[in-house]
């Protein structure tokens, strides 16, 4: 009897456990992705994610087919899919690696028992995560809710495993036979933009998939990781890795990064210890995030805590819209939207300014944010753009103090002190002189086409004040 491996977020061949599993079975394998819009509660991915499915996938077949297999896509409820497909070829085994989001969990757990029914075996596997997060937990049985404490436990767990090198060779199941459901060409997904074609920035910048995800990683490595600690904030050095959105379609897996860093530290030298236990810690902040997605579902959508259900959100589609395009007069979050329009990417000090621009300068509701940049991201992640939004609003679980807020200005002076970040997104400020680049409003040559302040910073910071205060 042949084997099935459904593909989800982990679409690699290296480091797949599941997919390793299946190799070393050694039966025949068909792998098989669904594109599953309709199970309840599983969240429409956003546009740019939408378009980076399209690269992972196509490239996903194109080593598959290497390996002496392919990809089958299908369209429809997983819960029917899977199972019935696994019928139809009387499957022994379906492999999977987990997810962590409350649906996908729920989608998992019923096709696991159908195939139980059937008794067909399912065998699954952590691909994803460097720690499972339901084995993490205090002493007392509960779940962690400081970042600290929890990467302080995970730290004493040891390092993760060492990543598996991908099946050599893979032995293909053939054709399911006649009555099987049809399997579509990628193309029929629709995934990448039809009408006006708005992914030009994205192609440019990005080659999703695991050779893409290689490339990424030796580029981070050779040039990078040296200065991690020290220039990771500074937006115009690209110093950052730029694995978020492969990290978040599974093109490469956190261990092999874990180890590649380790691998790349010099254990004599303390400069590259810190570079390697920064860049280690911010891969501990998005397993704190899948941390909290697993102990909260509903992370995307209600306030950790409470107390934040009474803000009263201002309902101002204005100010959001000039957020969302880049105008609001402050350049460092105009070129932070713009390089998320563009790109599909933002660096992360300016993902927290532009946050913070819109929670406490505009009073808008964080959730409006978190929807934009899900459209908008090629990593948009469910559980690292809503940790990362409540992390921002206060509301979250360790968060930033609501009270502290950005200064949009100042932040451009320390971070983007030459201009260069703000010039590259701005045009229209091209023509300043350093010094002015973040304060065009006092530019005595004057600017023509970027837009005045939509909201003044000293009367925006005392209304959140005062509405946090009145909270109590
Ligand atoms: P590096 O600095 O090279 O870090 C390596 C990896 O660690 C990243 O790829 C990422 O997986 C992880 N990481 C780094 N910083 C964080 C962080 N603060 N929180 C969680 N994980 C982190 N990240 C996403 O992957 N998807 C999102 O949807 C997302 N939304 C965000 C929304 C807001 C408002 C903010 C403030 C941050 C958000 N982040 C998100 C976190 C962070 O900005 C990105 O992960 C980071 O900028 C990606 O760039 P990099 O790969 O070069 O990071």
């Amino acid at each position: 009897a042949p084997v099935i491996v459904w593909f989800r977020d982990d679409l690699r061949l290296c480091d797949n456990p599941a997919l390793t599993a299946a190799a070393q079975s050694g039966r025949k394998i068909r792998c098989v992705f669904v594109y599953d819009e309709e199970s309840d509660g599983l969240r429409p991915l956003g546009a740019a994610a939408k378009w980076w499915l399209h690269g992972a996938l196509e490239n996903l077949d194109k080593d598959l087919r290497q390996r002496g297999t392919r990809l089958s896509i299908y369209r429809g409820r997983a819960s029917e899919l899977i199972p019935r497909l696994a019928t139809l070829c009387r499957a022994a085994i379906v492999y999977w690696n987990d997810r962590y989001g409350e649906a996908e969990r729920r989608v998992d757990s019923a096709v696991q028992l159908l195939l139980e029914q059937r008794r067909i075996d399912a065998l699954t596997f952590n691909g994803s995560l460097l720690y499972d997060p339901a084995a993490i937990k205090t002493k007392s049985g509960e779940p962690f809710r400081t970042f600290s404490a929890f990467w302080r436990a995970v730290y004493q767990a040891g390092d993760p495993a060492q990543p598996q090198a991908a099946p050599v060779a893979l032995q293909d199941f053939g054709d399911w036979g006649d009555n099987s459901p049809r399997a579509v060409e990628l193309s029929e997904l629709c995934l990448e933009p039809r009408g006006p074609d708005w992914s030009g920035g994205l192609r440019s910048n990005w080659k999703p998939g695991e050779t893409g995800a290689q490339m990424q990683l030796k580029q981070f490595l050779d040039n990078h990781f040296d200065t991690y600690a020290e220039c990771r904030d500074f937006p115009d050095r690209q110093t950052t890795s730029h694995l978020s959105p492969y990290l978040r379609f599974g093109n490469i897996s956190p261990r092999q990064i874990w180890h590649a860093a380790e691998s790349k530290n010099s254990e004599s030298d303390v400069k590259s210890y810190r570079n390697l236990e920064k860049f280690q810690s911010e891969l501990g902040w998005r397993e704190f995030s899948y941390y909290l997605l697993y102990h909260n579902p509903t992370l995307a959508a209600r306030n950790l805590q409470s107390k934040f259900d009474r803000m009263p959100w201002r309902e101002d589609p204005i100010s959001l819209r000039a957020w969302q395009i880049g105008k609001t007069g402050y350049p460092l979050v105009d070129a932070g939207m713009r390089q998320l329009w563009t790109t599909g990417w933002m660096h992360n000090r300016v993902r927290m300014v532009v946050a913070s621009f819109l929670v406490k300068h505009l009073l808008i509701d964080w959730r409006q944010g978190e929807a934009w940049f899900w459209d908008t991201l090629v990593d948009a992640d469910q559980a690292n753009n809503a940790a990362s939004w409540q992390w921002v609003a206060g509301s979250g679980a360790d968060a930033a103090p609501y009270f502290r807020i950005f200064n949009p200005t100042l932040q451009g002076e320390k971070f983007d002190c030459g201009g260069h970040y703000a010039k590259a997104w701005l045009p229209e400020l091209s023509g300043l002189p350093p010094q002015d680049v973040h304060r065009p409003w006092q530019a005595s040559s004057g600017v023509e086409g970027y837009p005045t302040r939509i909201v003044d910073h000293d009367f925006a910071r005392r209304r959140a004040l005062d509405a946090f205060e009145a909270l109590g």
